[in-house]
């Protein structure tokens, strides 16, 4: 598909989207036809019996549904190096540590060429549609994007992260390429051993080729905000090191170093023009258009966990469209956004057909009382109804229960759009009570409007049960973009409060089985903070993704909450 300038014909990828899409049952037969003929002689696979048949019934009926547990032990097998056929035919050679999404437990999962294919499958179908909505010209990214120059070994697997290997793969820049979005920062700025290094040269790099730089993306969008932030603190920094064409000490990586003083060149006009940009906004309103002119959007997973950093995204962005791209996970990709001129907060995604074998749990099996839980295919899901995602992907996983629940919410041609709902795991528990991530967001989101009132937001959030009390109590902490009175301090903690609207939490909270909520307030930089020290603990940059619950065993993130707490409030809601 690629036209003779190497640039791919998009039009063409559309075409082909389209005609996958309607045949999306038979190319899923011949996915799990493929994928099962590939691994029919595995450990795994061998043991329930499946005898090389690779049709679906077939399938599901030797086949169980199990979780990331069930396969742990083969995945160790694999990561201590026996190269028998466990899980894959060909030996693994790298696995993905997941972040953990929202809750905090890491994962190993295996990695392979497959799964990098399918994901330059997936780059170039969204990448197709957001074109088709919003053409650039050929230019630069500023990806905020990190790797690892040495990414550690087990014996010979590679742990990496599904980013790593995903920017370290040897075909990625090419493919970046055939998208018009290469970034515009050298390697040795994205495989960096210190990633707030590499994200200081990232802005550099943007800056010197400001004009060039037609869109902004990160894998997740939590890495753009956190980009902006920062550059709130160094502009002044960066400005300088343009108009000497000296870079800043604070850069100590050689590579690094290496690599930025054959791109910085004195450049006073530059950095007088940045400089009188940024002193010319009110609160950094429109700083992204400011900076970058030609910047026709920005770009990166923008839905689920993504959704309370929107705000201030679109502060920075002013004009400049949002646009959430892809969904998945280390485990495989899942889906594009084929409407790419949607919100985010309204978007949803069309699952690819050939990229694995997706099957999908009602969730109303999911209450615990089902015996054996049945999974439908994808084309068999019903619209308006939400399922568990389950997938058998070629890298080893065969009905794997991803723990995300999404709701189908309509069909392109006949693959289904879905919309990212949560994780399936309940968050916040302390009797029968029941809040997910989900309503968790939405009380902060609702209680956060009295912020609003006096200019001011949550920067980020996260919760914990407080067993100590008697009763216990949930304490939701608060980082907030600045001082603010007691009165409103105090009101949004009722609203929290009263946001929990579980019907076990309200009997409970008035018959005193559950304490007052509290909301705790942290000082600037806390969250900061946390996402310095889950990236010391290996946490990847680019997949980061702030844990909304800290668990009793996460010593070090409640360590740093605690130390940063500057005031609290109980809820006198139902008092
Ligand atoms: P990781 O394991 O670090 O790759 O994170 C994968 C998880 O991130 C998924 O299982 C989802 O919970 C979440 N995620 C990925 N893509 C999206 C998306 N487009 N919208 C919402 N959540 C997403």
């Amino acid at each position: 598909m690629r036209e003779e300038t190497g640039k791919l014909d998009f039009e063409k990828v559309i075409e082909e989207f389209e005609r996958i899409t309607k045949d999306a049952e038979n190319v899923q037969k011949e996915t799990l036809r493929k994928i099962l003929e590939e691994n029919a002689s595995t450990e795994y696979l061998q043991n329930l019996g499946l005898n090389g048949r690779t049709d679906p019934e077939s399938f599901k009926a030797c086949v169980p549904l199990v979780t990331y547990k069930d396969f742990e032990p083969y995945i160790q097998r694999m990561v201590d190096g026996d190269v028998s056929p466990i899980l894959t035919e060909k030996p693994i050679t790298a696995v993905s540590l997941s972040s953990g999404t929202s809750q905090g437990n890491r994962k190993f999962i295996p990695w392979n060429d497959e799964l990098f294919k399918t994901t330059v499958q997936i780059y170039q179908t969204s990448f197709a549609f957001r074109n088709r909505d919003f053409p650039i010209q050929d230019g630069k990214a500023l990806s905020f994007i990190y790797g690892s120059n040495a990414p550690p070994k087990k014996g010979d697997v590679i742990l990496g992260t599904a980013t790593s290997n995903v920017f370290g793969n040897p075909g990625y820049k090419n493919a970046m390429q055939a998208l018009k979005s290469q970034s515009c920062s050298p390697d040795d700025v994205i495989f960096s051993p210190d990633f707030q290094q590499s994200l200081y040269c990232h802005f550099l790099c943007g800056l010197l080729f400001r004009e060039e730089v037609q869109s902004i993306s990160s894998t997740f969008a939590h890495s753009i905000i956190y980009a902006f932030r920062t550059f709130e603190q160094d502009w002044e920094e960066l400005v300088n090191d343009i108009k000497e064409g000296v870079l800043s000490s604070r850069i100590t990586v050689p590579s690094i170093r290496d690599a930025m003083s054959k791109l910085l060149k004195p450049n006073p006009e530059l950095a007088n023009l940045i400089h009188k940009k940024c002193a010319g906004l009110s609160n950094w309103y429109g700083l992204i258009p400011e900076l970058f002119p030609n910047v026709k959007y920005i770009q990166g997973i923008m839905t689920g966990a993504m959704e309370p950093y929107l705000n201030k995204l679109r502060h920075y962005a002013g004009e400049v469209p949002l646009v959430t791209s892809e969904y998945g996970s280390s485990e495989g990709w899942i889906a594009s956004n084929v409407n790419p001129k949607v919100a985010p907060e309204f978007a949803t995604y069309a699952v690819l057909p050939q990229i694995a074998y997706f099957e999908f749990i009602p969730i109303t099996q999911l209450d615990g009382t089902q015996v054996k839980l049945e999974a439908v295919g994808l084309t068999d899901v019903k619209i308006g109804e939400e399922y568990e995602i389950v997938l058998t992907n070629p890298a080893g996983l065969y009905r794997y229960r991803l723990g995300d629940i999404v709701k189908v919410m309509g069909f392109h041609n006949s693959t289904p759009e879905i919309k990212y709902m949560r994780r399936s795991g309940l968050l916040l528990t302390i009797t029968t009570d029941k809040h997910s991530e989900n309503d968790l967001q939405l009380s902060v989101e609702n209680a956060s409007k009295f912020l609003a009132e006096v200019k001011k937001e949550v920067i980020d959030y996260t919760s914990y049960i407080d067993l100590s009390t008697e009763p216990a109590h949930y304490v939701i902490f608060w980082e907030i973009s600045g001082e603010t009175n007691d009165e409103v301090l105090s009101e949004c903690c009722r609203c929290l409060d009263k946001s929990f609207i579980d019907p076990a939490y309200m009997f409970y909270r008035k018959c005193k089985g559950i304490g007052a909520l509290e909301l705790r307030v942290v000082g600037k930089g806390t969250f900061e903070k946390i996402l310095e020290s889950q990236v010391a603990r290996g946490v990847p940059v680019s997949q980061f993704k702030t844990p909304r619950c800290v668990g009793p065993t996460n010593t070090t993130m409640l360590q740093i909450l605690f130390e940063n707490v500057v005031k609290s409030y109980v809820s006198t809601a139902y008092d």
